[in-house]
């Protein structure tokens, strides 16, 4: 059944390899064949583990290749790759969880009462010994079909979230009809009989739905449990706890019990909400503002993904070539523009003796101290005190890519190409290229290249309106 699919990924992916693609086009472009597959399949069934790996595969592959026929490297672990851009990752759509939160939409319907065909079959089969849709797809059977076996197994697909869905649904009484006022979780985290398991031995109704657990008493609700014998002092002390834990909740009667999916804000499920549940990591908070930074859609993807690539360490540098065990194109692994150290990313972008200079221009022609840190990230994270106003960090922030993109681009020549550049005019293409990026983006903002040149951070400050 899935080998169609497997086809369809490769095709439409090998169609596009050998083009020479940045690494943004490919993010761009692995995401945008992933959601033209038919996710309609991807709804009914649980893709096979077997199947998921097939496909990430071919991804990875289409991810970090297409640089000529060079061996491949994957620069950055899948797992992170698949993390948001605001935790370090690329964005790109982890298929697994994907699967399961189009599956989630099931649960959705049956919680949301949605009617159908499909539906009848289930509770004509599953409903007789009372309980809800919750009971039926966490208890019944799987044997009804495939579809519905993958409907029950998509709680417990992914080991660690196992119960994630079940966790996922909170019931808000209504009328209380549906409702097991022990066994559901209507009042706290846990249901009734297990935080009150002597109460729940003593009480008379034990199976009984919460409406019948009471009474309406000019028209207030009066809860009324009752038990088998007289409780003992000890037992009176839960049962007071009990009813006071309850005394919030009300039964109305006509208003249908409700099943919200606590994730979303409107209380439905989504496939939104669920994926990233999934996929959430704990969060580490200065670094989503750095990750955030780098993201910014003033920059073109390609510079973005870039940039990433060099704050994570993972640039095709020598240094990091030789690390992974791969020969390097021009003998050893020191840097060309000196020729007297190892090349790698802190070396190459900041502290060559021949990159130093840019950067003191740059500092020079945005009148700032530029502090320039022990490493990349840390330098990108904090080039000094003057970068707290956003709008004038969002201009620094393309200029540093424009830096280090056009530092990138001039030992690529020398690597490859064998040519030379004129220092100058790898300052004027810093200039002019975060000239034209900000731009870009910021059609409102009213000052030319040569405005920009004399002194960019008066464009920023008062050139560029209210808006940011
Ligand atoms: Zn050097």
């Amino acid at each position: 059944m899935w080998q169609p699919l497997l086809e369809s990924f490769k095709k439409k992916l090998t169609s596009w390899k050998g083009r020479h693609l940045s690494l943004g086009g490919r993010i761009t472009l692995i995401n945008s064949v992933l959601s033209s597959l038919p996710v309609f399949l991807m709804s009914v069934y649980l893709l096979p583990k077997g199947t998921i790996k097939a496909i990430d595969k071919i991804r990875k592959s289409f991810l970090w290749g297409g640089e000529g026929e060079r061996k491949r490297i994957n620069w950055v672990s899948w797992k992170k790759v698949c993390l948001p851009k605001e935790c370090g990752g690329l964005g790109v759509r982890d298929l697994g969880y994907f699967n399961l939160s189009l599956m989630g939409k099931w649960w959705g319907r049956l919680a949301a009462k949605e009617e159908g065909l499909w539906r009848k079959v289930i509770a004509s089969k599953y409903s007789e010994g009372g309980g809800h849709w919750m009971d039926w797809v966490r208890n019944g059977a799987g044997d009804c079909s495939s579809w519905w076996r993958d409907v029950k197994r998509t709680d417990k697909a992914d080991g660690e979230s196992s119960g994630w869905l079940a966790e996922g649904f909170r019931l808000k009484v209504g009328e209380g009809k549906e409702v097991s006022f022990w066994w559901d979780e209507w009042c706290g985290e846990i249901c009734l009989a297990n935080k009150f398991p002597r109460l729940y031995l003593l009480s008379e109704g034990k199976e009984k739905e919460c409406c019948k657990m009471g009474t309406m008493c000019n028209g207030t609700w009066k809860w009324n449990i009752t038990w088998r014998r007289k409780l003992f002092e000890w037992e009176e002390e839960a049962a007071k706890e009990l009813s006071t834990m309850i005394e919030g909740v009300k039964i109305y009667p006509g208003r249908p019990d409700e099943w919200e999916w606590i994730l979303s804000k409107d209380s439905r499920y989504s496939t939104k909400t669920a994926y990233s549940f999934l996929t959430k990591e704990p969060r580490c908070l200065t670094q989503e503002k750095v990750f955030r930074r780098v993201w910014n859609p003033i920059l073109p993807t390609k510079i973005s993904a870039f940039n990433w690539q060099l704050l994570l360490n993972r640039l095709p540098t020598k240094s990091n070539l030789l690390k992974r065990g791969f020969s390097v194109i021009m003998g050893d692994g020191n840097c060309i523009l000196c020729q007297e150290e190892e090349e790698d990313a802190t070396h190459l972008f900041l502290k060559c003796k021949n990159v130093r200079w840019i950067w003191k221009e740059c500092a020079r022609w945005w009148g700032i101290n530029l502090e320039i840190q022990e490493d990349c990230w840390k330098t990108f994270e904090k080039p000094g005190a003057w970068t707290k106003n956003s709008k004038i960090r969002k201009g620094w922030d393309c200029t540093w890519s424009a830096t280090v993109w056009s530092i990138w681009l001039m030992r690529n020549q020398r690597i490859f190409q064998n040519q030379e550049m004129d220092p100058g005019k790898l300052f004027d293409l810093v200039q002019i290229r975060s000239f034209l990026w900000f731009k870009a983006k910021n059609a409102w903002c009213y000052f030319t290249l040569s405005d920009w040149i004399s002194n960019p951070i008066a464009c920023l400050t008062v050139n560029c309106g209210g808006k940011s």
